[in-house]
């Protein structure tokens, strides 16, 4: 019943639009006020699953019928909802915790309903199962096709003779591919595509949904992941990161799998034929995976060996690297495939010169610093980075980064920075320092840098009295668009480079 510019204008005076709805809400005497949670639940799932012809005039029109019975505040959420604005400040650790504690009075069943959520990657389906068949049928429940997994990851260790004393002397050994890790969903005739941070991918690379219904019909249901690179089918050469990323898109995703092909390394199956095979071990698991894919399509899978020494590792290490890969990935042979965390099953082994890291840090935005001198023209001149403390659910603060980004970086940060603006810390960041502004914990920032030190200035690690953790001189390497905040590096995992550095260095 208002005109879009005036919406438009209130909106920008008052910097949201749900205070907006608020205030244009309040001058109109609404129909009837009885919308329950239920009604409104509702009516946003019909919007969700609106889809085809005609689908943006059904959802304006379920939503300002949404809109017209409810009352001010709660125009305000309705709003903040459907934007996706509206900031509690809680994380999914947060709210595992609060359903433990609902249901048992502490936290005792947290590891329960944390595993199943890994396999499943729905709170909401987490919660539903408790409430209504409790613990037990939680400990029950298994991977689904067409519901993210979420991902295993890789321990690191100093050095190979280390990693053989984790691992045994038997243990295989994959090139680390340098491309986006996808997770492959199949059932019948359809597939599901996710990332990293399990968004789905699936519209984003038809050339990988077609190459799976291709080869691999005679697969009534599976669930692997694997590594996609782009190719250049001439030279028949394996194109480096920056451009395998360019088929990240949204548009032009036709006119780019033309260009950039992609082949995907498969590493892992999880999920065959109705079966939920995450507990077998990694041997028989890539047994399976290996009678699926068993020819050189667009599917292909990651080469292995199967190594015994330290000598071996190194020599398997430098190979990789002479052919341009980043390293290489150790893996157990008993180890079955751990939803949802770091451990000893695998291990990364990358480049490290003499008194460096190992490893870069992924570490969040959480506040810029207004720019001086030349940088005045990009309006950033500095970072304030954190980490994630899954513990306490909060972005503890470890460096700020201003030196060694390009200037089509500094304007990459600018625009984020636009994008992400709070006018006030947010309610997770955990902070000494203050930047001129700070921006809601989202964008993931991958740093290198030379040292982790003892700092007073920052929050990461800090325990009482004692300094938390800091990193020396660091400098930016890549924009994480795969990874959510709460996939930073933690602040246990950072102690534990500190550590390690340590040791090598004596
Ligand atoms: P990084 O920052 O090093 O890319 P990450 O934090 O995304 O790592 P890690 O557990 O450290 O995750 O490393 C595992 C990643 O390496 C996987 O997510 C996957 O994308 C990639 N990868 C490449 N080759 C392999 C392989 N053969 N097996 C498992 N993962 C592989």
């Amino acid at each position: 019943g208002v005109d879009r510019e005036e919406v438009q204008k209130l909106a920008a005076k008052v910097g949201d639009m749900g205070l907006a709805a608020e205030e244009f809400s309040k001058k109109k005497k609404t129909r009837d006020r009885k919308l329950t949670v239920a009604d409104i639940h509702s009516g946003l799932y019909n919007i969700a699953n609106t889809s085809g012809e005609g689908s943006v005039e059904k959802k304006i029109s379920a939503l300002s019928e949404l809109l017209k019975k409810s009352n001010y505040s709660s125009a305000k959420f309705l709003i903040r909802i459907t934007l996706a604005k509206l900031r509690l400040g809680v994380g999914d650790s947060t709210i595992l915790d609060a359903l433990s504690t609902a249901k048992f009075g502490d936290k005792s069943a947290r590891q329960k309903l944390e595993e199943a959520y890994n396999k499943t990657s729905d709170l909401g389906f987490v919660a539903k199962t408790l409430w209504s068949q409790g613990l037990t049928a939680i400990e029950k429940v298994e991977l689904q096709v067409g519901k993210p997994v979420r991902p295993a990851l890789a321990e690191r260790l100093p050095d190979a003779e280390a990693m053989i004393k984790r691992v045994g002397d038997t243990f295989a050994v994959e090139p680390k591919y340098d491309g986006f890790r996808v997770a492959i969903h199949k059932k019948g005739k359809q597939v599901w595509l996710f990332s990293r941070n399990l968004e789905s991918m699936t519209h984003m690379f038809p050339d990988l949904v077609a190459a799976v219904k291709e080869e691999l019909a005679g697969v009534e249901s599976a669930i692997f992941e694997g590594e996609a690179i782009a190719y250049n089918p001439l030279t028949e050469e394996f194109l480096p990161f920056q451009e395998t990323t360019k088929r990240r898109r949204k548009h032009s995703v036709e006119e780019f799998a033309q260009k950039l092909p992609l082949k995907l390394f498969a590493f892992d199956l999880l999920y065959l034929n109705g079966k939920d095979i995450t507990k077998l071990s990694y041997t028989d698991r890539r047994k399976k995976m290996e009678k699926i894919i068993d020819k050189e399509g667009v599917l292909l899978i990651a080469k292995e060996k199967i190594l015994h020494n330290a000598e071996e590792l190194k020599n398997m290490f430098e190979e990789q690297i002479a052919a341009g890969l980043e390293g290489v990935m150790v893996k157990k042979l008993d180890a079955p495939y751990k939803a949802g965390g770091r451990g000893f099953h695998w291990i990364k082994f990358k480049r490290a010169s003499a008194g460096e890291l190992t490893d870069t840090i992924d570490c969040v935005l959480l506040g810029v610093y207004s720019g001086k001198g030349k940088r005045t023209e990009f309006g950033v001149g500095g970072l304030l980075v954190g980490l994630y403390d899954p513990e306490k659910d909060e972005f503890p603060t470890v460096s700020r980064v201003g030196t060694g980004l390009t200037d089509e970086e500094w304007k990459r940060i600018y625009k984020i920075f636009q994008e992400l603006k709070t006018d006030k810390k947010p309610a997770r960041v955990n902070a000494k320092v203050v930047p001129t502004f700070w921006v809601e914990p989202k964008q993931v920032l991958e740093i290198f840098a030379d040292e982790i030190t003892r700092s007073p200035m920052h929050t990461a690690g800090k325990t009482g009295d004692d300094h938390g953790y800091a990193l020396r001189f660091p400098r930016l390497i890549s924009f994480r668009e795969d990874k959510r905040a709460e996939d930073a590096t933690t602040v246990k995992e950072l102690i534990k480079m500190y550590n390690q550095q340590r040791k090598v260095k004596v």
